[in-house]
């Protein structure tokens, strides 16, 4: 079915509601003593609790409950005094113990939300209906064997790796909105260190949940639920195309069904995999197990004093304390310690208005430049050294060509920027006493220039300066030059 015109599609609003599954990155698994780690040989990090064993018994992870309180404090939410884990019966083979133990009718915590950012610097906030923890299940390998045609094997090392997952309203309306939300969240987590969210190692995980209404409508449409959504970029791309297939299907006269549909990143399209199931296919009851989480008092106070300063606080925080435009604050703050190396840069170069913005392009240019897509860990010069450099140039001190010159050496060497510079003798003159006996050389040997300069055909100034740049080897300040040029000129 071919996708209807952007018209058609124009006259509906669609609706998105995001369920993300967020691995928490502790050392062990939630209910037993497993280390967690990724791409460990099969079935090694397992026992009798994760495998599912008869009267094996869970043990709550403290640490697991402490990063998933962190994570609902940073999405706003309220964390409820008391929660309770909950079986989600069914049967999967990469399921041991029959059932997953998450939390339902008693979630550790409600009521948040998520500021995002659009494009253009517009801002939305998307509320979050709940933060609730529960563990995972292990990995079924459909291929990768010699005989992966007829056997599916398991591997449960995954099998009680704790998990948080976040459920949004329905506040989406548009795949674009889905993507920076997505996107924010991912910061959110990673400014608390509760997680990585590396798509790649299955550390966060997502589905959307789509319909569409004719425009002006207020009740929701029939959604359908898209699952194995493994990149940010796939999500758009998956929301997109369920989005035009609902108004294809509605132009068409039929309905949209209520269901669980897979993305295909091969085509592109959604297909249908199973009716929608309903909690009550789960036989939810409650953990016999385990007792009910309480979270409160000194604890949950603690762990709201020892929060970091948020990525959208943080933005708005540059933007008016460091004059950042929106674009820059956004790319500066969408790592944690990317954020911490700009503001350490930028106190370091004076703190403000024009230093600071300065600071802002080296980061973002040469430093990223020099990185080579390695994280900020690896940058060669130290924030408060390319603060030094850049205060320099704020200055007048050295040219931002000189500059440039000096961090490829610090970057090698190790050396501030001061150190480098005298050792290279890269000082820019600006001394006048200096720059008039070189002016003066200049102009005796330009006397044409000097002529129609002085008959008013002031745009030979630029030749001018740049004789007296080439004559210092671009070590003088173009604006010491300029006056003393006009000085001299008369
Ligand atoms: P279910 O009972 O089918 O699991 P929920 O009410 O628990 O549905 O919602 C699951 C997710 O689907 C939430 O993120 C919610 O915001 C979203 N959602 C609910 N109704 C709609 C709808 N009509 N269109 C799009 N998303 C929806
Ligand atoms: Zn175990
Ligand atoms: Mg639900």
């Amino acid at each position: 079915m071919a996708a209807p015109a952007d018209e058609l599609i124009a006259k509906y609003e669609a609706v998105i509601g995001l369920e993300v599954h967020v691995q928490l990155g502790t050392r062990t698994k939630i209910f037993c003593g497993c280390p967690v780690v990724f791409g460990a040989a099969a079935n090694t990090n397992v026992c009798p609790v994760c495998l599912g064993m008869p009267g094996a018994l869970p043990v709550l992870n403290g640490a697991a409950v402490e990063m998933a309180v962190k994570a609902a404090l940073g999405l706003k939410c309220r964390v409820n005094p008391a929660s309770r884990f909950a079986r989600k019966n069914y049967f999967y083979p990469d399921l041991p113990k029959g059932y997953q133990i998450s939390q339902y009718d008693e979630p550790l915590a409600e009521h948040g939300e998520l500021e995002i950012t659009l494009e253009g610097g517009e801002r939305k906030r998307i509320g979050v209906t709940r933060v609730h923890m529960e563990d995972d299940a292990g990995k079924s390998i459909h291929d990768g064997f010699r005989d992966s045609d007829q056997y599916t094997y398991v591997d449960l090392n995954r099998a009680g790796t704790p998990l948080i997952e976040i459920v949004s309203e329905p506040d989406m309306r548009s795949a674009e909105e889905a993507y920076a939300y997505l996107t924010a969240l991912k910061e959110v987590m990673q400014y608390l260190n509760v997680s990585e969210c590396d798509m790649e190692k299955g550390q966060l995980r997502c589905d959307a949940n789509v319909s569409v209404r004719p425009r002006g409508e207020e009740k929701l449409g029939t959604k359908a639920e898209i699952k194995n959504l493994n990149s940010f970029r796939f999500a758009r791309m998956a929301i997109e195309y369920e989005i035009g297939r609902q108004v294809g299907l509605i132009e068409g006269g039929e309905k949209v069904e209520q269901e669980t549909r897979l993305y295909n990143a091969d085509t592109g399209m959604t297909v249908g995999m199973r009716s929608k199931e309903h909690a009550h296919d789960y036989r939810y009851f409650p953990e016999p197990d385990l007792t009910p989480v309480r979270v409160g008092g000194d604890w949950l106070e603690g762990i709201r004093r020892a929060m970091p300063e948020l990525p959208a606080e943080k933005r708005k925080r540059f933007i008016e304390s460091y004059g950042l435009r929106e674009y820059d604050a956004q790319v500066l703050t969408a790592d944690r310690g990317l954020s911490e190396y700009f503001e350490k840069t930028a106190e370091a170069a004076g703190g403000e208005g024009n230093a600071a913005r300065l600071a802002a392009n080296w980061v973002m240019g040469d430093l990223m430049a020099a990185l080579k897509g390695a994280g900020i860990e690896a940058a060669p010069v130290k924030a408060e050294r390319l603060g030094e450099l850049v205060a320099m140039i704020a200055k007048g001190e050295i040219s931002g060509k000189m500059a440039k010159e000096i961090f490829a050496r610090m970057a090698e060497t190790g050396d501030g920027a001061r150190a480098v510079m005298e050792r290279e003798g890269l000082k820019q003159i600006s001394d006048a006493g200096a720059l008039e006996k070189i002016v003066d050389e200049v102009l005796a040997a330009s006397p044409k220039q000097v002529e129609q300069y002085r008959s008013g055909k002031t745009t030979v100034m630029g030749f001018l300066v740049g004789q007296v740049m080439k004559a210092t080897k671009g070590q003088a300040n173009p604006g010491a030059v300029n006056e003393v040029l006009k000085a001299k000129l008369g």
